[in-house]
């Protein structure tokens, strides 16, 4: 097949809900993407944060290779050597304290666990969520998830959640009732702007939550693996929530999702009340084995932390020369820059001179690199997005010139 007959088959067949790039990939490798027609590209957006570990990491697939080979799936009715050994290796690198797991398959059912566990363990229904969050699309994620957008068309989602404002633990203390079974949020906002919060407020959040006996669920789908330069995000404040939802990156590219609490609250779920066929499939934990693996051997949480102070201070010196930027933030490899306009051009320019950037929110390029990616790399990122940047700069004042 060719290019055209690619992308024709996936428009016709497939449901249209992805805004898609006219990009077939058919090839990667660490950092690197490569189209059908061999054009070479830096991934900067990891298929928004799956491919830490980048691309056919050759730990993945000797894992997925042996794994194959002995037995794809099995049901959690059964035991494995491949999810026990999982599970085991998850919980010692997880916050301690946060020591049994549910194992699902994407982030939103990562967030659908944590969401019946919070309204088992307490009895209580209400949910508080961020103006801002992202959380999934699924009913009970998306009843979390902010933007009208995404929830409108699907009234009435599940009751009792309320949205308060981001960054203001007094908002978290105010929401707060007798029927408050959890607070949720992203401790950096992904999807919401690579938002990082004040110094203290994750911790004033925690506090709070301890003191009104309400569980903190942080929903680290997008922040952990070592991404944000800690294994997991809450680290950067010494703060350990209740629940914490992971995903993307865990079973290096294979579909997984986890929920992790502290063992008593997860036993609060007795056999029946939550469970998913493809919990804990052994191809899946053993490619999760070799993720964690991996991620601790090649101390990818530093080398995000180092790699992405150098990131941000090109993409500052970048942002000073185009007067597009307003603001350039993030934590480790999760940065942000965020523009005056639509960031639509600048991520097409981008993609067109061979780099893969993504959108967090209208006016924010988001950029989540493979944890594996290098300077020189990074190097060549910063020189693509100077120019896109400079290219869309001079677009709109000639359009601004001929509309005056
Ligand atoms: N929570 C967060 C913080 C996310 O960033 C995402 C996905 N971007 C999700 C939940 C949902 O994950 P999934 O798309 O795998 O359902």
């Amino acid at each position: 097949m060719n290019e055209k007959e690619i992308m024709d088959l996936e428009s016709f067949y497939l449901a249209n809900v992805f805004s898609k790039k006219p990009l077939v990939f058919t090839r990667g490798k660490g950092a690197l993407l490569w189209d059908i027609n061999g054009k070479e590209y830096i991934d900067c957006a990891s298929s928004y944060g799956v491919a830490a570990l980048g691309h056919c990491h050759p730990n993945i697939v000797a894992a997925i290779k042996a794994q194959a080979e002995q037995l794809i799936t099995l049901h959690s009715c059964y035991y494995n050597d491949k999810r026990a050994e999982f599970v085991q290796k998850l919980v010692n690198i997880t916050p301690k304290g946060l020591d049994k797991a549910f194992l699902s398959n994407s982030g939103a059912e990562s967030v659908e666990c944590a969401l019946k566990l919070a309204r088992k363990a307490t009895g209580k229904t209400e949910i508080i969520s961020i103006m801002g969050a992202y959380h999934g699309k699924t009913m009970g994620a998306l009843s979390l998830t902010w933007d009208k957008k995404y929830r409108e068309p699907f009234m009435p989602l599940i009751p009792d959640v309320k949205h308060v404002m981001p960054d203001n633990s007094d908002k978290i203390r105010e929401a707060i009732t007798d029927k408050t079974a959890a607070v949720i949020m992203e401790p950096i906002r992904g999807e919401g702007g690579i938002r990082v919060p004040s110094d203290n407020y994750l911790q004033q959040v925690r506090e709070i939550c301890t003191e009104k006996g309400v569980l903190l669920i942080l929903d680290e789908v997008q922040t952990s693996f070592g991404r944000t330069g800690k294994l997991f995000c809450c680290q950067n404040w010494n703060v350990t929530p209740d629940i914490m939802c992971l995903a993307k990156p865990f079973a290096g590219g294979l579909p997984i999702g986890i929920t992790v609490a502290q063992k008593d609250l997860m036993s609060t779920f007795k056999v029946g009340e939550h469970s998913t066929t493809f919990s804990g499939s052994p191809i899946v934990c053993a490619a999760g084995c070799a993720a964690i693996d991996t991620l601790i051997a090649e101390d990818l949480s530093g080398k995000a932390a180092v790699d992405g102070k150098y990131f941000k201070s090109q993409l500052e010196k970048v942002a000073s020369r185009h007067k597009i930027v307003k603001e350039v933030r993030g934590l480790g490899l999760m940065l942000g820059m965020e523009l005056r306009y639509d960031v639509y051009g600048v991520i097409m320019k981008t993609l067109n001179k061979g780099a893969l950037v993504i959108d967090a929110g209208r006016t924010v390029v988001r950029i989540l690199p493979p944890l594996v990616i290098n300077k020189e790399q990074i190097d060549k990122v910063i020189k693509i997005l100077d120019e896109a940047l400079g290219e869309e700069e001079n677009e709109r004042s000639s359009s601004s010139t001929v509309s005056n």
